[in-house]
């Protein structure tokens, strides 16, 4: 043990977090970096620009607290959600990592417990420790599939107070059916369920999947989490949001920091709202890279999952640490979640995934000779 740890567990720390890692995939400073599911594509230099006068005249009024109710930012990305949903159905907080704690500062704690379907989002177990919250590891499918029927039962069977639903789901990729989604809630409705659909991935999805926002009108315990991160290319500006029933968003200004919103972060997202079209503009280029990686990694002999996300997790590795290894030796990371069998790549750029698909082929041989 390090002496930082063995001091660490000296202290009176809450018994919950004992023994636990801090979040965080491995990072390298390699050349080509698919691992943790950014958007590759840099921001076009007219949006940089862009964000970087509206922070400017934004920096000139930090002396003073920025807007609370975060407003504008609100009914900015109601605009862009659609759906008839309004400002005051919008939350938002530094990424939707903080969405999803607040969420369960809000409805989760001592004595409550949050149900989700590993493999799923590693931060979720993680956001259940932090606020006290018993988290309950449901069941997949072997083929890591989650029916209608198996999620509603799992609900029924543990009662939980939240549920999270990953779709499309990370580290599989896979979105899942709007069925699941009201399955799930309606399976929720005798423990008064909070039932979160993360769609962190949306913007990547297929023509013709749907998004759970469709399911919000009626249904008061529903909420739906997206994120700038992935298909914004502002992974770096921290800005994760959701869309509920307002008595959601009400609750939720319980838990919240006082001006949990910076002036910057504010003024980055609202710029950046202003040019949609040209920050999405590489989410089908993505996309394509995407479908290549399947049909390539089908070819190769391996088991690509389908993928509705801008990643791809794909099985039939005799030895994913040894492949995984060798990408890194030739600048190239990828994320082994540790799934026997298994990683998972992100879809960079055509020519960030040419050298992926040269270098894993190349490996694969060495892969299969190892048998
Ligand atoms: C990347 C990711 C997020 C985004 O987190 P931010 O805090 O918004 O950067 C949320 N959910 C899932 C499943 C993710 O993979």
């Amino acid at each position: 043990m390090s002496d930082v740890l063995e001091r660490l567990s000296k202290l009176p720390l809450r018994e919950n977090l004992r023994g636990l890692q801090p979040y965080g995939a491995p990072q390298l400073d390699v050349p080509i970096q698919l691992n943790v599911n950014e958007n590759t594509h840099p921001l076009p230099e007219a949006v940089s620009r862009a964000i970087a006068d509206e922070v400017f005249a934004a920096a000139q009024r930090l002396n003073r607290y920025p807007d609370r109710e975060f407003v504008e930012l609100r009914s900015r990305l109601a605009d862009y959600l659609g759906h008839d949903v309004n400002a005051d159905q919008v939350w938002a907080a530094n990424g939707s990592n903080e969405v999803l704690q607040q969420i369960l500062q809000a409805f989760g704690g001592p004595g409550r417990s949050l149900l989700s379907f590993p493999p799923t989002y590693s931060m979720y177990p993680l956001l259940a420790s932090g606020t006290d919250t018993t988290y309950i590891a449901g069941a997949r499918a072997d083929d890591f599939q989650l029916t209608a029927e198996s999620a509603a039962a799992q609900v029924r069977a543990h009662r939980p107070n939240i549920v999270f639903l990953c779709s499309p789901n990370n580290p599989t990729g896979t979105a899942l059916g709007q069925d699941v989604v009201t399955a799930v809630y309606d399976a929720g409705q005798e423990s008064q369920a909070i039932v979160v659909v993360d769609e962190a991935y949306a913007e990547f999805r297929h023509a013709g999947t749907p998004s759970a926002l469709e399911l919000l009108p009626g249904r008061e315990r529903l909420i739906v989490s997206r994120t700038m991160s992935k298909a914004f290319s502002l992974a770096g500006a921290r800005l994760g949001y959701l869309a509920a029933a307002e008595e959601v968003t009400a609750a939720l200004r319980l838990v919240r920091l006082p001006y949990h919103l910076s002036a910057v972060t504010q003024a980055t997202a609202n710029a950046a709202l202003k040019h949609v079209g040209a920050l999405l503009a590489n989410v089908e280029d993505i996309k394509i890279q995407r479908d290549r990686i399947v049909d390539e990694l089908t070819r190769m002999g391996l088991t690509p999952a389908a993928s509705d996300s801008n990643f791809v997790f794909f099985g039939g590795l005799e030895s994913p640490s040894t492949v995984w290894s060798g990408l890194v030796a030739k600048g190239i990371l990828v994320r082994d979640v540790g799934i026997p069998g298994h990683l998972r790549v992100t879809a960079g750029t055509e020519a960030e995934t040419g050298a992926f698909l040269r270098e894993l082929e190349a490996l694969l041989e060495q892969d299969r000779a190892g048998r």
